[in-house]
């Protein structure tokens, strides 16, 4: 970058983000390094620090109360973090380390965008919507961005406007919050080759997912086998997978959800 605060004045669009960081990632590879300085990697480290202290202390929410933070998450796994919150055991380890991976990335990209001249402003500037709190991951040549590697749903709020709209959004949760049953469900099941029905992958990570598919395979629950590189949780099973059938491991989630 010949001058970074010189091309922070407006010119650069958002919509040129991806071109920019790649042109400076291949720069970078050629021997031009980015115009890094004490105060720009001080912003950046401490944005890093910040993130960590966030993650390591998280806030837990008090009766399920929607915060700008969730409004990403579909209906029904909102519905069950309120009325059937569970208690975080040692299988969601490898999402809480996504987490952690996801808030370092974002300040990274936040980074790497100034760093080729983008405007970068407002980082986690604290809004309010509907009574809702939350903060706004930041702003990119004056649009507020959420920067995350998320399910197509997370975006959706953005890409239709619904956020700033007058916010049906906000009101449909709110709405589905007060009801005493649980939405519909958040995705359509996958279909396997072997024509047996299997979880997307936004329930594979959901922790509600035993509760809500107790009644899968004829009310037994999820069955789980498991595949060279990964688990693969089926809700119905048309012809039995020719691997290792690993329900039993499961044998406490499905005493509650499932006959088991
Ligand atoms: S398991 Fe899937 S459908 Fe059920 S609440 Fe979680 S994400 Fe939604």
């Amino acid at each position: 970058m010949a001058n970074i605060k010189s091309e922070t004045t407006g010119q650069k669009r958002i919509d040129t983000i991806a071109t920019d960081i790649k042109k400076l990632v291949s720069g970078i590879s050629n021997g031009k390094p980015a115009n890094v300085t004490e105060e720009n990697m001080d912003k950046f480290l401490k944005n890093i620090k910040e993130a960590f202290n966030a993650w390591n202390n998280p806030v837990k929410e008090k009766d399920g109360k929607l915060r700008m933070s969730v409004l990403g998450k579909p209906p029904r796994q909102l519905w069950y973090d309120r009325f059937s919150p569970k208690k975080t055991k040692d299988y969601d380890a490898s999402l809480n380390i996504k987490f952690l991976y996801g808030h370092i990335l974002e300040h990274l990209l936040l980074y790497l965008a100034e760093l080729t001249g983008h405007k970068i402003g407002d980082q986690q500037k604290k809004v309010e919507i509907d009574n809702i709190k939350g903060h706004i991951d930041a702003t990119v040549d004056g649009e507020v961005c959420d920067v995350k590697s998320a399910s197509s749903f997370s975006f959706k709020k953005f890409k239709t406007g619904e956020l700033v709209n007058d916010d049906p959004l906000i009101k449909t949760l709110q709405d589905t919050l007060k009801s005493k049953t649980p939405p519909d469900r958040c995705y359509q099941l996958s279909e396997t080759k072997g024509g047996n029905k299997s979880l997307p992958i936004g329930c594979q990570f959901c922790a509600h997912k035993w509760e809500c598919y107790k009644d899968a395979n004829g009310g037994k629950g999820l069955r789980v086998f498991k595949y060279s590189n990964k688990f693969v949780y089926l809700a119905e099973v048309n012809r039995q997978p020719n691997v290792e059938e690993i329900t039993k491991n499961f044998s406490e989630e499905l005493k509650t959800y499932g006959k088991r």
